[in-house]
């Protein structure tokens, strides 16, 4: 399950940001995350819960949004929604397209006190 060692990253992250902004405690993280990463939101919930029980980010809400995968064909110009990083252009049928979103794993905000 990888979505454990993505909600480990996520953790660090926090830590540095806590360290930095003399945080006590963080209430919501709001992240954007890219189809292509195939994170499931609940399995990462359920990690982050896991990972931060008893420590200063117990209780923290993960806030996730999902990015939608899109890319464009570098042939025809078309922008495409797309289910996989391999698919074909669909309107001109040239194999080379260019992921343009889909890729993200940032944390977009963090709110505590
Ligand atoms: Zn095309």
């Amino acid at each position: 399950m990888h979505e454990l060692s993505i909600a480990q990253s996520i953790i660090d992250i926090l830590q540095d940001q806590m360290k930095i902004y003399r945080l006590s405690k963080v209430v919501s993280v709001w992240l954007r995350v890219g189809a292509l990463r195939s994170v499931e939101v609940e399995a990462l919930s359920l990690g982050f819960d896991i990972l931060t029980a008893g420590s200063p980010l117990e209780g923290a809400r993960l806030e996730v949004e999902e990015v939608p995968l899109k890319g464009q064909c570098m042939a025809c110009r078309q922008q495409l929604t797309l289910s996989n990083g391999f698919d074909d252009c669909p309107v001109c049928g040239e194999p080379q397209v260019k992921i343009i979103s889909g890729k993200e794993l940032d944390i977009v905000a963090i709110e505590g006190d």
